[in-house]
């Protein structure tokens, strides 16, 4: 058996013991993922421990609820009128999806394997990637991957354009309309409001504090470690339970790694579909495509220009409402 880090292990492996309560502030001008970066955390989700108890995505919602969207209503009438409004403001309590204010849901499986009955449960979230989608091509700079291969979305300067749900495999980004800086550009033009999903607690991480979801955990289904270790440590769980890995290659590899007794084409097949919740189908890197590999490359420099002046727009729309 794999043993999940301790808080002391962890706290080591980032080098933040003795300077416990240590904020390293979020990085200014985020690194844009052209290649994997050394450092990468990762975290190991073992299913076969989960019961779906729920205490995971609860402690989400508690530790980020300051963070959910409040949005302004009536919505401007949207421009082309094929953008739709998404509102999910009176739908909080929505728990067996992604939402913007459920940025963590628990998936559940039921079925047969070798004429055995099996049943599990599967915390989804982002995952993470390792060379995101999402990140190299936002056409604003507003989503990015820092050093810790963390993956968020800045709310300040998200437009909510959705270009980062429409690239990622797993349509992660949920938008709420009616939020944003849109609102103080071109209502009827320019995007929709705001992305949301799990920035892997970034905040805790920075204050040497374990992400919510896995601290809360009664069964420590979740681990939290350097991607190499997290990774020799998937296999051989996988191998001593005899089961299966999601995300090691999955989108050209992930932070987020999942292992299961049941194999996940089996756990696919019989899973509820539908907007907001993710597939376990395999995912090709995205980059092999040379297509995109070239738009990326071009929306690297541009992103970072436009993300530079939508924050100094926001600095100025702050300074002038503070006036
Ligand atoms: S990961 Fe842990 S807290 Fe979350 S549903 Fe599973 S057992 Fe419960
Ligand atoms: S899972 Fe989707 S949203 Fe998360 S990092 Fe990967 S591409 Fe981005
Ligand atoms: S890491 Fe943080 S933001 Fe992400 S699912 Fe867990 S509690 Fe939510």
């Amino acid at each position: 058996m794999t043993t999940p880090l301790s808080r002391r292990q962890f706290l080591g492996g980032l080098g933040l013991l003795g300077v416990a309560g240590a904020t390293a502030a979020l990085p200014a001008a985020p690194a844009r993922a052209a290649s994997p970066h050394s450092g990468e955390l990762a975290t190991l989700l073992d299913l076969s421990k989960c019961v779906g108890c729920g205490a995971c995505a609860q402690a989400c919602k508690d530790a980020n609820a300051a963070r959910f969207p409040e949005p302004k209503k009536p919505f401007p009438p949207m421009l082309p009128k094929r953008v739709k409004v998404e509102d999910w403001s009176d739908k909080r309590e929505v728990d067996d999806r992604l939402t913007p204010y459920t940025w963590l849901y628990i998936d559940h499986f039921e079925g047969q394997r070798d004429g055995q009955p099996f049943e599990l449960h599967m915390p989804r979230r982002c995952m993470h990637c390792q060379n995101p989608p999402c990140a190299n091509l936002c056409p604003w700079g507003s989503c990015s991957k820092d050093d810790r291969g963390v993956v968020e979305i800045d709310p300040v300067t998200c437009l909510g354009g959705a270009k980062c749900r429409d690239v990622c495999p797993w349509s992660i980004p949920q938008r709420q309309t009616g939020v944003g800086l849109y609102l103080d550009l071109l209502p009827r033009f320019a995007g929709n409001g705001v992305m949301y999903k799990c920035d892997r607690c970034a905040a805790r991480l920075d204050a040497g504090q374990l992400p919510a979801c896995i601290e809360a955990c009664p069964f420590e289904v979740q681990q939290i470690g350097p991607r190499e270790e997290i990774v020799a440590k998937a296999k051989a769980l996988a191998a001593e339970m005899h089961g299966f890995v999601y995300g090691l290659d999955e989108n050209g590899g992930t932070n987020t790694i999942y292992v299961s007794p049941v194999p996940f084409e089996t756990l696919e097949a019989s899973r509820a579909k539908g907007p907001g919740r993710p597939h376990l189908a395999a995912v090709e890197d995205p980059f092999e495509n040379q297509t995109l590999l070239a738009a990326a490359l071009v929306a690297a420099p541009l992103a970072g220009l436009a993300g530079a002046a939508l924050r100094t727009v926001s600095r100025m729309k702050r300074g002038a409402d503070h006036e």
